[in-house]
């Protein structure tokens, strides 16, 4: 039996991965993308993006699909709900495993995103779909007129936040700090809203609950030492996201402090032929457009590595 060879086999399919998919597939590459979810990656959990050169106002999920249908409408083919759980970037073609499942790769893009960090607080993990969530999205429809907590002070705290008072009475932003640390229209937007409230220099110590799901939270703040309780039926936790690397373990392959890969410039790790794209590499900005950008210039020098290996091959005939 043989393996099929792909000359590219892209690692996710968030908008960094279509985006690599799109290129690769147009310059003639055998391309593939695994998916461990669904298509769309962060994309699918964002309702609205406007800041999308050219797109005025688009939802995540239409973003998604438009990348989608276009990336397939090339030739790219895409395989979801199959979690990639091994790789051997060291062999020429590369293994990957996922699923019970093999497949080679003369070139490989890393594109596995990020996921949303947990809080690490007694009553996350137990109310965690009680109450518990870091999808405002997929879950803020179930909190209508309830009041709400939401945990951080990044873009995604505020963002989410201002979506969820579409459906709750009150939004309680709690950030450790005096400042936040969004980007300043969503900081102005939230803090106009008159259902929000901010309550600085504090954590939550403790989600709280009963059998019907989240009750109230117990809060210190960091300057007085206070502990108080305030109630809400539910708790959105937007404390960062950590890189989805798991597959990579046992590759030399260079990562910074936070997890992320290393890159160059121009998308590539440490190994030949292997590139990273989009949030799961070390970039200072994480945004859609950031990322599709990033997986144009992977899938380039990806199509420049196999176009060598290919002229190497032939002048080792000659
Ligand atoms: P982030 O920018 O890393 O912010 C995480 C926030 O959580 C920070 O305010 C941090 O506090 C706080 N935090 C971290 N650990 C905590 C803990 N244990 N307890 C309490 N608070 C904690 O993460 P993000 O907001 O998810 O954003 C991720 C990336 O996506 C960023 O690059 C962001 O710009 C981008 N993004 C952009 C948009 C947009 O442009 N519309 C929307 C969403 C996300 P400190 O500030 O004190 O560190």
């Amino acid at each position: 039996m043989t393996t099929e060879i792909f000359d590219c086999i892209i690692i996710g399919a968030g908008p960094a991965g279509l985006s690599a998919g799109l290129y690769a597939a147009r310059g003639n590459l055998k391309t593939l993308i695994l998916e461990k979810g669904i298509v769309g990656g962060q994309l699918q959990a964002t309702k609205d993006i406007e800041n999308y050169p050219g797109m005025d106002h688009m939802t995540g999920p239409q973003i998604s699909d438009a990348m989608e249908a276009q990336t397939k409408r090339f030739g790219c083919q895409i395989i979801t709900d199959l979690p990639v759980k091994k790789i051997d970037l060291n062999s020429q073609p590369k293994k990957i495993w996922a699923g019970d499942k093999e497949f080679l790769a003369q070139t490989v893009i890393i594109a596995s995103g990020s996921e949303h960090r947990k809080l690490g607080v007694p009553g996350e993990e137990e109310f965690s779909g009680k109450g518990v969530s870091y999808c405002a999205v997929c879950d803020g429809a179930f909190f209508k007129g309830r009041e709400l907590v939401v945990i951080g002070g990044g873009s995604s705290a505020v963002e989410e936040g201002n979506f969820l008072t579409s459906y709750a009475s009150k939004v309680t932003l709690i950030h450790r700090r005096d400042e936040l640390r969004a980007e300043r229209i969503l900081q102005d937007r939230f803090k106009k809203n008159p259902k929000t409230e901010i309550i600085w220099d504090t954590v939550v110590e403790k989600i709280n609950g009963d059998m019907l799901g989240v009750t109230s939270v117990t809060t210190k703040n960091l300057k007085t030492g206070k502990i108080e309780e305030l109630n809400c039926q539910g708790v959105f936790i937007y404390v960062g996201l950590d890189p989805n690397t798991q597959f990579l373990a046992g590759n030399e392959i260079k990562l910074d402090g936070a997890g992320k890969i290393i890159t160059s410039e121009k998308m590539e790790s440490n190994i030949p032929g292997v590139f990273a794209a989009g949030d799961i590499r070390n970039t200072p900005l994480k945004q859609a457009v950031t990322a599709a950008s990033d997986g144009s210039l992977a899938a380039t020098l990806a199509i420049g590595f196999v176009e060598s290996l290919h002229d190497s091959a032939l002048t080792a005939k000659a």
